[in-house]
């Protein structure tokens, strides 16, 4: 089709994977409900990014993605609002313990950023969000863990598995997953506890990594979290 063509050629984007959806250009052709409308014209976003248009719609058929996109490009809301609609979908969203969406961020800058980012547009359905990150006392987050219920979580690896075993959540029911900035994990030694996060979460999950640059490792590693199916995005890279 013409048009996807030529905004894919416009944006610098490739694609890969089997019988890619489309990308959407506009905030009111994804399909989101009048709520989640509402939260993204509070926010003040007019127009879906570049990533946005082309992954959203990916992410809401079920796909995994492999995105290799710069900073600034706007992939937090291109992972947070199909998840919010993936939780959306789960009926039994009240019940049961532990998080539907998880998001592993390399600093506690950038889960801090993704937690503001996801409280702003998790208003909509309220789904309850809570992040932990290394260099605060693991006994508050333990509390606070513990004393509600937690439909998403954002965490640095190390964090997120002392609190595992420390048994302040469980991850059986994480179907939605996401590894954000997988490079400077991996730079930050985050490998392990990275690995140790996909064992322990649901294996018929969602997988969304996303990159800014995209060597080897980082490739292999996608290639062993995502499934066979996974949709890869290229934005702005050649
Ligand atoms: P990245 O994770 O790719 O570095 P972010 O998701 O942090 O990018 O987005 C960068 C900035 O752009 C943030 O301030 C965010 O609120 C803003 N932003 C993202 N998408 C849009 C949009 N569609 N319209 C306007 N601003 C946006
Ligand atoms: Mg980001």
């Amino acid at each position: 089709d013409q048009e996807v063509c030529d905004f894919r050629r416009q944006w610098n984007i490739h694609v890969s994977g089997a019988s890619v959806p489309k990308p959407c250009l506009s905030f009111g052709h994804f399909g989101f409900d009048e709520d989640l409308m509402g939260r993204i014209a509070a926010c003040g976003y007019t127009e879906p990014t570049a990533i946005q248009k082309q992954a959203i719609p990916v992410a809401m058929a079920g796909r995994d993605i492999i995105g290799i996109a710069k900073t600034g490009s706007g992939k937090t809301a291109a992972f947070v609002l199909p998840m919010l609609v993936h939780l959306m979908d789960q009926p039994e969203l009240k019940r049961g313990e532990g998080p539907i969406g998880l998001v592993l961020a390399p600093t506690r800058e950038l889960a801090h950023q993704i937690h503001r980012e996801a409280k702003r547009f998790a208003q909509a359905c309220g789904a309850h969000v809570a992040v932990v990150y290394g260099g605060m006392s693991k006994t508050d987050q333990f509390k606070e863990l513990r004393g509600q219920s937690v439909d998403i979580l954002v965490a640095t690896p190390g964090r997120l598995i002392d609190l595992v075993k420390m048994k302040a959540t469980n991850l059986h029911r994480v179907s939605y997953l996401v590894l954000d900035e997988a490079d400077r994990m991996f730079d930050l030694g985050f490998e392990p506890q990275v690995r140790s996060v996909c064992d322990r979460v649901r294996p018929d999950r969602q997988t969304l990594l996303f990159s800014a640059t995209f060597p080897r490792k980082i490739e292999r590693l996608a290639l062993q979290v995502t499934s066979n199916d996974a949709v890869r995005v290229n934005i702005g890279h050649v």
